[in-house]
This record gives C-alpha cells, structure tokens and sequence, in this order.
C-alpha cells in the first residue's frame, strides 16, 4: 500500500467527471462502451442480442440509437465516495511527481513547468481531439495534459489482474514520463524522425519512447521512496505487474490476437518491467537513454 494519506494533493488537476455525459455525446459514441457491457457480459453472442434487438425496436418504430441519447438536460450524476478516493489517490500521486521532478530539474538549474491532470469519465475533449476512456489513460502534449479516467484502476484489478494502488501510481508516473519527454524535446525530435521513416521502424521508435517514459516511471519511484518513504513493501511488485500487464504482448493475448512485434508501440511486458526496473535501481534520467541501448 502506499502511503499517501494526508500528504499533498495537486492543484494541477481538474475535475470533469460526470461531465460527458451532460455535455451531450452523440449516441453514436456510446455505441462502444454499450459493446464492450454486452461483449463482457454475454460474450460475443451479445452481439447478435444486440442486432436482434435493434432490429426488433425499429421494427416497432423505435429509434435503438435514439434509446442510447443521453436525456438532454439530464443532471451530472456525483461521483460515489470510491470514485471520490480515486481522485484524491491520483491528485495526491500527481503532487509526488511534481516534487521528484521538480527538484531534479532545479538540480539542473531549471524550473520544473508540472503538466495538468484531467479526470473523467467515459469521453473527454482534449487537444488530442474527443477521446474515451476505453483508450484508458493518455498524455496529451498538445494541452501538456494527463488524461485519467479513474475507472482504469478498477480495470487494472478486474481486467488486467493487477491489483494494488502502486500499480495506479506506476500508470501515473508513466503519463507524467511522457510530459518529461515533450518539455526536454525527445517527443519533437521522436515525431520528427517518424516523419521520414517507415511504419514499422515508427513502431520500433514509439516503443523506445514508451520504455523510457517507463524507465522515468522507475524514477520517480526510487525518488519518491528515498525522499518520502511513501513506498511499502511488495509496491514495486505491484508496479511491476502492472507494467506486465499492459505489455503489448500481453494486451494482445488477451483480446485473443496473434502477437505481432512489429506492431508493438509499447514494448513486451518483459521490456517494460527492465526498464522501470533501470528507473527505480539507478534513479538516474542518463540510465533511461532507450534510444542508445542496443538491446530493449
Ligand atoms: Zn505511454
């Protein structure tokens, strides 16, 4: 467990949960989370529930996409006390990121500029366009924001068998990773090679980008550790199977598809738990060059 309790908490974040769907989605939008309910719950035989039944509405002069429109002045729901506890959990977790980095960017003479945490649920707008949260969280260096739907750390424990609030903490870090890679302008520079460069070389690329914001991920937990004890024992486990399951390898295997390397963008579940693995032994930014290192 970590031990967050009554320390800080960012101000950086924004709260927009409930919001999406007052802001009124097109009923189009809530076509996936609807599949995704009825795929989870009666398997993909659903699907022909769900036909049978759209076509059995319409035959009796319904509008099935109309029944999925949210009511237009419908009021935001408030958000349950777990889902309360969730944001505090990651306001409190984003603070302990701008304090690891804040201080090793002053160590380096600069000024840390934190990135913004938006919580949501189901869809948001960000300056990476309209998103749900089926694509789980995001960073999006458009708006320098982490996008979080805090939904994820339920799947991470139903979904991905990961339980434990470090493994939360170690997808936290990762998106705050990737805004340490738009501010220092490896995200430029990347984008700018992908460019000119095929698709799977793109791919082989991308993967560097994500083990490295996993290797800063390792950072911030060696940091957070030696300066605010936070940590207890078997949190790194947790950490590390969170970063197992969201491999590609793994995310593959389990929607049932052939693992495909070269279509990788976020390394194999061994590549991510090495690199977090460098981040937290060395606590060392120099240790997470993955785009020297000849082998992943
Ligand atoms: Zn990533």
């Amino acid at each position: 467990m970590v031990k967050w309790r009554g320390r800080r908490q960012s101000d950086n974040v924004e709260d927009r949960r409930g919001m999406s769907r007052s802001a009124g989605m097109p009923a189009a939008g809530l076509l996936v989370p609807v599949l995704r309910f009825v795929i989870g719950r009666f398997g993909v035989g659903g699907i022909a529930l769900l036909v049978v039944g759209y076509i059995g509405l319409q035959a009796i002069g319904v509008n099935p996409l109309a029944l999925l429109a949210p009511a237009p002045q419908q009021a935001a729901q408030p958000p349950s006390a777990k889902s309360n506890e969730q944001f505090a959990f990651a306001s409190t977790m984003l603070a302990e990121t701008e304090d690891v980095w804040g201080r090793k960017f002053a160590a380096a003479g600069q000024r840390y500029a934190p990135p913004k945490m938006v919580v949501f649920t189901g869809y948001v707008q960000s300056a990476c366009g309209q998103q749900s949260s089926a694509v789980g969280p995001f960073y999006c260096p458009g708006d320098k924001s982490v996008y979080l739907d805090t939904q994820f750390f339920d799947e991470l424990a139903t979904r991905f068998g990961a339980p434990g609030d470090f493994g939360s903490a170690y997808v936290i870090a990762h998106e705050v990773g990737h805004h340490i890679q738009t501010i220092t302008g490896i995200s430029a520079q990347v984008r700018q090679r992908q460019a000119a460069i095929g698709q799977v070389e793109s791919n082989q690329l991308q993967v560097r980008m994500e083990l490295q914001a996993d290797c800063y991920a390792g950072i911030w937990a060696h940091d957070a550790d030696r300066q605010a004890r936070i940590l207890e024992q078997g949190d790194i486990d947790e950490g590390l199977r969170a970063a197992s399951a969201i491999g590609d390898d793994t995310l593959q295997r389990n929607a049932g598809r052939h693992v495909t390397p070269e279509s990788f963008t976020h390394g194999t579940s061994a590549q991510r738990r090495r690199w977090f693995m460098k981040g937290y032994e060395s606590g060392s930014v120099e240790a997470c060059d993955t785009f020297v290192a000849a082998q992943l």
